[in-house]
């Protein structure tokens, strides 16, 4: 028996998009059955579509046995999606792709090469420019990329993208992690195994629009933090030390300044500043403890990732 690729494509509103990638996937995997003798099979994920992707999906079902689909029954996410598609993955080889093209299909070849010719478990891109991104969004993603790497011990590379080439085996360990708090570039990265990265141009969506916009992405690269790093905790016991050690002096400086001038009432507004400053810093520190409790919460009510409404089984 021949071996097979799973191609996972997680798809959330890509009517638009999603004939021209399902023509150009079909040619690439064509020509590795032609080239390489290994099938394949393609797994949509519909992330709770408002629109007609699932239509579509069901169409191309109906058509062609080499494609299956998950409905999910809203939208949980791209980071489900992925876990959804590993989770019920065939293949020996699983490959995540997004169905926008802006992951070109045709280094699948080149990916499979080197997970099967060298001694490589996964082949990934990565983006050396971030052309047709914003300016303020490749600052902030970049500045991203600095803190997490250097607060995680978790590698974070930098313009790594989802879009993967991997072998059985990290499939099976990136299942092994069943977390509700999802960030695939850490996890991917926390697994380990041996990577290797492609480098290439941005590419711009083929069609549609994105679904990130910039407040989701700021809230996506806290998550990152939250789940891959206790160093915001560390902070705030930091802070707590700095400011005890000022209260100490500030105590000593107090005592000898009313022993030798005597009391005087003034400085009211110093108080006033800083209760503020220490009120504020407590508050801050208490939100951090927060979002820590909060995952530790969601973590312990071992909610599934994802819920399916809908696969191809129904439609055949
Ligand atoms: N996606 C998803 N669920 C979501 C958002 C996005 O499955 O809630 C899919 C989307 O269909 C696409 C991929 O994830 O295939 C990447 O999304 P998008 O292109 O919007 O993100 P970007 O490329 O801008 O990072
Ligand atoms: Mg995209």
């Amino acid at each position: 028996m021949s071996e097979l690729i799973t191609v996972v494509v997680p798809c959330y509103n890509e009517q638009e998009v999603l004939p021209l990638f399902y023509d150009k996937i079909r040619e690439v995997m064509g020509d590795m059955i032609n080239n390489y003798g290994i099938d394949y099979e393609l797994l949509f994920i519909d992330d709770g579509s408002k629109d007609k992707t699932l239509q579509i999906l069901r169409e191309y079902a109906k058509g062609d046995n080499r494609v299956r689909y998950i409905s999910f029954s809203r939208n949980f996410g791209k980071e489900a999606g992925i876990y959804a598609g590993l989770e019920n993955s065939k293949g020996d080889y699983v490959v995540v792709i997004d169905a926008d093209l802006q992951h070109p299909p045709q280094f699948i070849p080149q990916m499979y090469e080197i997970v099967t010719k060298e001694d490589y478990d996964c082949a990934t891109t990565r983006r050396v420019s971030r052309k047709g991104e914003s300016k303020v969004r490749s600052w902030f993603a970049r500045k991203f990329y600095k803190i997490m790497n250097k607060i995680s011990q978790t590698e974070i590379v930098d313009g790594a993208q989802d879009f993967r080439f991997m072998k059985r085996k990290m499939v099976d360990a990136i299942l092994s992690m069943p977390e509700y708090n999802r960030f695939s570039k850490g996890i991917f990265s926390w697994v380990g195994f041996k990577t290797k990265y492609i480098e290439y141009e941005n590419v711009e969506r083929a069609a549609g629009t994105t679904a990130w916009s910039f407040w989701k992405l700021f809230l996506y690269s806290l998550e990152g933090i939250f789940a891959f790093s206790t160093a915001p905790l560390a902070i705030s016991s930091l802070l707590g030390v700095l400011f005890c050690l000022i209260s100490l002096i500030m105590i000593v400086v107090i005592i000898l300044k009313t022993l030798i001038w005597g009391e005087d009432v003034a400085g009211f507004p110093t108080i006033m500043c800083v209760m503020f400053m220490l009120g504020g810093l407590q508050l801050f520190c208490n939100g951090i403890l927060g979002q820590y409790l909060s995952k530790t919460y969601l973590e312990s009510k071992s909610r599934p990732i994802y819920l399916a409404r809908e696969t191809e089984e129904d439609v055949r």
